[in-house]
């Protein structure tokens, strides 16, 4: 089933906007989606770039860029993380705002699509310098957010204490309090139990439920994860304690291998402590690169885009691939895991938990009230459970995989919603 010609080049194959087109293509193809919508669907309808000035530590003014995309709000106001990253670009930031629209349609919850980026190194920013960028970014874009148009919330190197400055920022300027324009806070601000930990517990949920879809013990199955920052710590500290052997945690300064299974409680505070991974003693040092391809039965990125490529995809060595990080695998890529049949629980599917927690913040800071943790891990489980289920009957009713059924499922309600609501001119 070719998604993508092989003629594509490697600058092509990991360009995350062409990522995402290959896929709605072929989904929109097979759902022999209407010219109009097809045209409607394929482009954001709103991309804002900003430059401004920031005051760093030392006096000097630097200058930034920062980007909010809203791919949709047909079905509700937009949805979806802010990334701080020294590689984010536009096209980046435009598949991750589409991938949100899916990503909300697949789990059947009232939001749109949107993301949003800022070029820096957080890395190398000191408290007040993020402080500053942040509540500047947040001005520069403040017309397009709101709780019933764009509700941001955390992603690669934003957390709640961004979400704490970007509510106070937007509340300022609004002379009162709005909890609702992000979800991801303080659990004081505004924030719900169970936020943090959602998308790590999303993917432990696509994990048993793949098991149980292929008749495969939970007990002693072996996982590796490839990043271990919110997703990626949380999925192996919740999956060791559901009896998942943690064989191996890959991150960017290198890999640890432990085939008996690693004390994800000590590795958690070991990397607390020494902010990495090395020098770890419950597991042997192995780089990551190979570590991903070891032998093992699910496999978890939960990093960033572009580990699973035409490259490395023969090598794989595992049996069930979860998506914790957004568009970890090109188009390419998922040709070559179709023919070593390797089960395949896609981004949009596998890591909803979090934007489906976000969608419970929302509600509670709307309400006023706040729930209890058993309720909303129930909750969020009920739903990822289902939408599982939707979509690997969906793959089996069209004869296409996991993926694809799941944008089939995701593009096919967003475009109903849009016929429904017909075209305002
Ligand atoms: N950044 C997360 C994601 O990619 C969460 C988005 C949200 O909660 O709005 O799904």
């Amino acid at each position: 089933m070719a998604v993508l010609t092989p003629t594509v080049t490697l600058d092509q194959e990991i360009n995350p906007w062409e990522a995402q087109s290959a896929r709605f293509e072929f989904a929109a193809r097979k759902l022999n989606l209407d010219e109009g919508l097809w045209k409607v669907l394929s482009s954001p309808s709103r991309e804002v770039i900003v430059h401004f000035p920031v005051t760093m530590d030392d006096g000097r003014i630097e200058m930034f860029t920062g980007y909010r995309v809203q791919h949709s709000q047909a079905r509700g106001p937009a949805k979806g993380g802010i990334r701080y990253s020294p590689d984010c670009t536009l096209d980046e930031v435009r598949a991750l705002a589409s991938w949100m629209t899916w990503k909300c349609a697949v789990v059947n919850i009232p939001f749109g699509g949107a993301k949003g980026g800022v070029i820096c190194d957080p890395h190398k920013m000191s408290k007040g310098e993020l402080e500053r960028m942040t509540r500047r970014y947040t001005a520069e874009i403040i017309e397009f957010i709101g709780p019933e148009k764009d509700v941001p919330a955390p992603d690669v190197n934003t957390n709640e204490q961004t979400m704490a400055w970007i509510m106070d920022t937007y509340s300022m300027h609004m002379r009162q309090t709005v909890t609702s324009v992000v979800t991801g806070k303080p659990l004081t601000l505004g924030g719900s139990r169970g936020r943090t930990e959602a998308t790590g517990r999303g993917v432990m949920v696509a994990c048993d439920e793949s098991l149980r879809y292929l008749k495969i013990p939970i007990d002693g199955c072996r996982v590796i994860i490839q990043g271990f920052g919110n997703v990626g710590s949380n999925a192996a500290r919740l999956m060791m304690e559901h009896g998942y052997k943690i064989i191996g945690i890959a991150e960017k300064d290198g890999g640890l291998f432990n085939p008996n299974g690693i004390d994800v409680h000590q590795l958690v505070e070991y990397k607390y402590r020494n902010n990495t991974l090395l020098g770890f003693r419950g597991a042997e040092a192995m780089p990551s690169d190979e570590l991903i391809l070891s032998e093992c039965d699910i496999l978890i990125p939960a990093a960033m885009e572009n580990v699973i490529t035409s490259r490395n995809a023969d090598k794989l060595r595992c049996r069930i691939l979860v998506e914790g990080a957004n568009g970890p695998t090109t188009a390419v890529a998922d040709e070559i895991l179709a023919d070593k049949r390797i089960f395949v629980v896609p981004d949009i599917l596998a890591n909803s938990g979090g934007v489906t927690a976000s969608y419970f913040e929302w509600v509670q800071d709307r309400q006023g009230y706040f729930w209890k943790e058993a309720i909303i891990n129930e909750q969020l489980e009920t739903i990822l459970r289902d939408s599982f289920d939707d979509v690997v009957r969906y793959a089996e009713a069209h004869n296409v995989n996991n993926r694809i059924a799941a944008y089939m499922l995701a593009i096919d309600r967003v475009a109903h919603t849009i016929k429904q609501r017909g075209l305002y001119a």
